[in-house]
């Protein structure tokens, strides 16, 4: 006999109260196939070294990729690559490939350092933002960022993937909700309901868009509510020292708060970090975060890269990269307006609707010498199909003049 203990359940399939695959293959796997029918997934490239241009393996393609998060274009510069060769030859080692709780490079530790001095918080640094979100939610959902008690978790509707990926391991220590995006009344009645109430969101949304901040910080003062962002889009872009849209609009970050970011877009290397305002709780975090604490943590290139992007950060360059961002966006905005033109933020989506004309549109603009990316439900809403297009600093004012002259031409090819 094995200690199997038979149950009386004979439905096999889960409740899908936050997770559904069946039902989200089966509304838009159709369109991956499309688009990868069309040549427009995996795409195999050499890097060509200038602008995030790249050159396609099997035909010699160039074209320009309009996809990238690097939005400073610092994944290239020359010191970032320089300070990721330096320190693999110091530390003559990859990783420690163990968990950085136990045993850490002193290397690791000066980049928590420098990092929580920059952005002038408690910073603790992991692999990446994703991993930064299965670490701090579920540990956030049961109370061990705050008194102990769970917290009702309301998720913004919009929330990034990797927020919403987290709902079901939440769900099992406490009630999960998810709002309207940006509802501050919804999450209002939920905080006169219960005494403690977590919401989550991105700060600048994938898609364009932004939180609510005035809003969700009189929900603190009035209730105590707890705020979780995930900033990873505007970590660098603009600010003093990069700090982020959420940062750069709070005099702390208190300890009814934490904020999530990437070193792997804007910031220009890899990793993902957490500005922790509880930081009486950043043990209990590094122990129970799960992935925050396994056998992989940012590797030694990626760390030399992060430090050399951190002096970078600490200089007149970074102003000179944020401005030639904001001239870009400027100018993609008056040559071609979208819904979220003059928001400041790189991300446009032009919308085509059916998501046979997004396809129709990626491969035109492809066939131009541009890559962007269609994108379609569950990214965003049925019908509401459309490419993505996102301006880095290292654009070309006559490549942005020639992006939008495309976009028009694709218009008026696929909507007549
Ligand atoms: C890009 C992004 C992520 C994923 O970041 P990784 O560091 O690649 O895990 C998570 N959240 C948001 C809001 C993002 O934009």
């Amino acid at each position: 006999m094995s200690a199997f203990e038979s149950t009386n359940q004979t439905e096999i399939a889960g409740a899908h109260l936050y997770r559904n695959n069946a039902r989200a293959i089966e509304i838009s796997n159709e369109n991956w196939e499309k688009a990868k029918e069309n040549n427009l997934t995996h795409l195999k490239v050499n890097f060509s070294g200038r602008n995030e241009s790249y050159e396609l393996i099997e035909t010699g393609k160039e074209f320009i990729n309009i996809c990238s998060c690097s939005y400073l274009g610092l994944s290239s510069h020359p010191a970032i690559l320089q300070g990721a060769i330096d320190a693999i030859k110091k530390e003559k080692v990859l990783h420690l490939a163990m968990s950085t709780l136990r045993i850490r490079l002193g290397m690791k530790q000066r980049l928590e350092d420098e990092l929580s001095s920059l952005f002038n918080t408690t910073v603790i640094q992991v692999l990446s933002a994703s991993v930064a979100n299965a670490g701090v939610l579920p540990v956030l959902a049961s109370g061990h960022l705050t008194d102990g008690k769970p917290l009702v978790m309301v998720f913004d509707r919009f929330s990034h993937f990797s927020m919403a990926y987290m709902k079901p391991a939440c769900a099992d220590e406490t009630m999960v909700l998810t709002c309207p995006n940006n509802d501050l009344n919804y999450i209002e009645d939920v905080c006169k309901k219960y005494p403690r109430v977590a919401y989550v969101t991105d700060g600048v949304y994938s898609m364009g868009g932004i939180a609510t901040l005035p809003g969700l910080l009189e929900l603190q003062e009035k209730y105590g509510l707890f705020l979780f962002f995930d900033d990873s889009h505007s970590i660098s872009i603009k600010w003093k020292v990069g700090e982020g849209y959420i940062a750069s609009q709070l005099n702390e970050i208190n300890d009814r708060m934490v904020i999530i970011g990437s070193l792997g877009k804007g910031f220009g290397a890899n990793g993902g970090i957490i500005m922790l305002g509880a930081t009486k709780h950043a043990d209990i975090l590094r122990r129970y975060g799960g992935p925050m604490g396994w056998s992989q943590d940012m590797n030694v290139p990626g760390m030399g890269a992060a430090l050399a992007s951190l002096e970078i950060h600490k200089t007149p360059e970074l102003t000179a990269l944020q401005e030639k961002l904001e001239e870009n966006i400027a100018l993609f905005d008056e040559l071609y307006p979208t819904a979220n033109a003059g928001n400041g933020f790189p991300i446009r989506l032009a919308t085509f609707g059916h998501e046979d004309d997004a396809v129709a549109a990626a491969k035109k603009m492809f066939d131009y010498g541009f890559y962007t990316s269609p994108v379609f439900f569950p990214i965003v809403a049925r019908g509401k199909a459309g490419i993505r297009v996102m301006l880095r600093a290292n654009l070309e004012r006559e490549e942005v003049v020639r992006l939008c002259d495309c976009l028009k031409k694709t218009e008026v090819d696929i909507k007549g």
